[in-house]
C-alpha cells in the first residue's frame, strides 16, 4: 500500500487526489494533509482519510481544528507545519498541490527526506528549478509531473532516449478569452476570467491560463523536468485539450498522449508510475470528437508567454522574478485592484526593472522574490 501526504489537500488538485484515493482504498493510505484556511473541508477530509498529521496556515485555525479531531492526530500550522507534513511522516509520495512559490521549502524538505514528489506546484520549479532538480538528483528522488502537459511528455518519453528529443510541444487551450482580440480584453471581469472552457481549476491557475502565463510557467517547468533547451520547446494552441502534449524525435516521429481533459488521469499516473490502473474518468472516443484543431501561438496576442520565454532564456533570477510578480498581479486582479490587462503591465514593469543576478542559493531567491513582490504591489 502506498502512503501519501498531500500539500494543499483542499484545492482542486488536492481534492482530485483524494478522489483517486477514495476510489482505491486498498492501494493508498493518506498519512498527511495540509490546507490553507479551509478548515471545514480539511476536517471532513481528516475524518474520511484519517491521516496522522494535518496542517493549516494559521495557529488559530489549527487550534480550532484540533477540537474536532481524534486525540492521536497531530495538528500543526504555518510553514513549519507544512514542512512536517511534507517530510516527517512515513509517506512514500508527497503530492505538492499547494499554489505558489510558498511550496518551495516544503518540497525541498520532502526531497531531503527521500519522498517521491508528485509535482503539481509548478511555481517551485520556476522559482528554483536548479536547486530542486539538483537536490532530487543528489537524493535519488523522482519528481513525477502532475501537470497534464508534463505528464503527457513524461509518458511520451517512457523508454526513449533524451538525446533523441527534437522538440517538445506543449498544447494550450487558450484559456477563458481565447476567442477574444486584445481590444476585447479591455474591462473583462474576474468572473469572466475564471470561466475556463475545458478545465475546472483553482482561481490562480485559471487566471494564469487566460493570460497564458500558465503556459509560460509550464515552458520553464518543462525545461527543468526534461533537461531540454528553450529552443526545443514549442507552444501550440489546441482548443479541445485532447492532445495533452507531444514529443517529436530525431527521426521526425511524433508521440503524443491523448485523453479527455480530466486531471485525475495524470494525478493517478504520478501515484502509480510505472503501472497503470483503471480511473473513474470517461473514455476518449475520437470518432465522437471528429475533429481536432490547432493554431500557431500568437505572441502578440499573448505577450506574457513571450516574456516567460525571455525570462527563461535569461535564466538566473529572472524566472523567480517573473513568477513572484505574477503571483502578486493575479492576487491584485482577483481582489479587484487592477484590470486583467494590468497583469501583463505589472509583469513587464517588474521584469524590466530587474537586473538578473546569478542566483545560487535559497537566500538569494528569497531576496529577489520579496523584491519582485514589493514592486508588483505598487506598480
Ligand atoms: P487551488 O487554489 O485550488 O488550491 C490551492 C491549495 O493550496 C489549497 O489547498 C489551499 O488551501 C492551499 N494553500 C493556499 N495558501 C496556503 C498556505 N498559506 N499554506 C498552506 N496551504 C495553502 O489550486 P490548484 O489545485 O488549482 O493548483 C495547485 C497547484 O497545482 C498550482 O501550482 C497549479 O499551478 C498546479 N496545477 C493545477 C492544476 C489544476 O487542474 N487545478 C493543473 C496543473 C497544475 P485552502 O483552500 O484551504 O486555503
Amino acid at each position: 500500500m502506498k502512503k501519501i501526504s498531500i500539500l494543499g489537500s483542499t484545492g482542486s488538485i488536492g481534492t482530485q487526489t483524494l478522489d483517486i484515493v477514495a476510489h482505491n482504498p486498498e492501494r493508498y493510505k493518506v498519512v498527511g494533509l495540509s490546507a490553507g484556511s479551509n478548515v471545514d473541508l480539511l476536517l471532513r477530509q481528516a475524518k474520511q482519510f484519517k491521516p496522522s498529521i494535518v496542517s493549516l496556515a494559521t495557529k488559530q485555525d489549527a487550534e480550532a481544528a484540533k477540537l474536532h479531531l481524534p486525540a492521536g492526530t497531530r495538528v500543526v500550522y504555518g510553514e513549519e507545519g507544512l514542512i512536517e507534513v511534507a517530510a516527517e511522516t512515513d509517506a512514500d509520495t508527497v503530492v505538492t498541490a499547494i499554489v505558489g512559490s510558498r511550496g518551495l521549502p516544503a518540497t525541498l524538505a520532502a526531497i531531503d527526506a527521500g519522498k517521491t514528489i508528485g509535482l503539481a506546484n509548478k511555481e517551485t520549479l520556476v522559482t528554483a528549478g536548479h536547486i530542486v532538480t539538483e537536490r532530487a538528483k543528489q537524493r535519488k528522488v523522482s519528481i513525477l509531473p502532475i501537470d497534464s502537459e508534463h505528464s503527457a511528455i513524461f509518458q511520451c518519453l517512457n523508454g526513449e532516449s533524451r538525446q533523441a528529443i527534437k522538440q517538445i510541444t506543449l498544447t494550450a487551450s487558450g484559456g477563458s478569452f481565447r476567442d477574444r482580440t486584445r481590444e476585447e480584453l479591455e474591462g473583462v471581469t474576474v468572473a469572466e476570467a475564471l470561466n475556463h472552457p475545458n478545465w475546472s481549476m483553482g482561481a490562480k491557475i485559471t487566471i494564469d491560463s487566460a493570460t497564458m502565463v500558465n503556459k509560460g510557467l509550464e515552458v520553464i517547468e518543462a525545461k527543468w523536468l526534461f533537461d531540454v533547451t528553450y529552443d526545443q520547446i514549442e507552444v501550440l494552441i489546441h482548443p479541445e485539450s485532447i492532445i495533452h502534449s507531444y514529443v517529436e524525435f530525431a527521426d521526425h516521429s511524433i508521440i503524443a498522449q491523448l485523453g479527455l481533459p480530466d486531471m485525475r488521469v495524470p494525478i493517478q499516473y504520478a501515484l502509480t508510475y510505472p503501472d497503470r490502473y483503471p480511473t473513474p474518468t470517461g473514455r476518449l472516443r475520437l470518432a465522437d470528437i471528429g475533429k481536432l484543431h490547432f493554431r500557431e501561438m500568437d505572441f502578440d496576442r499573448y505577450p506574457c508567454l513571450r516574456l516567460a520565454f525571455e525570462c527563461g532564456r535569461a535564466g538566473q533570477s529572472a524566472p523567480a522574478v517573473f513568477n513572484a510578480a505574477n503571483e502578486v498581479a493575479v492576487a491584485r486582479f482577483l481582489n479587484g485592484e487592477i484590470t486583467f490587462l494590468d497583469i501583463e503591465r505589472v509583469l513587464e514593469t517588474v521584469v524590466s526593472r530587474h537586473e538578473a543576478a546569478d542566483m545560487l542559493d535559497l537566500n538569494m531567491i528569497e531576496e529577489v522574490d520579496s523584491w519582485a513582490r514589493r514592486l508588483a504591489q505598487t506598480v
